[in-house]
């Protein structure tokens, strides 16, 4: 009796790491190339960032966090995967 309550239950463990996969939608969040514009200083900057990007070189904030994707103050030179 007791191994099938075990088994039962690490089913339901199993299941329950499933189910919470499923809440998470796959990550469609990508990372751009942009050019700053104060100094030209190339750099990957993520897609959807939380805070502010700011350039490497001169701290020239690149884009703007929304919540979403981002709105980019700088040139965009390529969009990566
Ligand atoms: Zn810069």
């Amino acid at each position: 009796m007791s191994d099938t309550f075990a088994v039962v239950g690490s089913s339901l463990g199993y299941e329950g790491k499933l189910v919470k996969g499923e809440l998470i939608p796959k990550p469609q969040s990508s990372f751009i190339r942009v050019k700053c514009p104060k100094c030209g200083n190339e750099q990957v900057v993520f897609d959807r960032p939380s805070v502010a990007p700011r350039c490497s070189v001169c701290e020239e904030q690149l884009a703007d966090p929304t919540g979403g994707k981002a709105r980019i103050r700088s040139e965009v030179i390529q969009a990566l995967g």
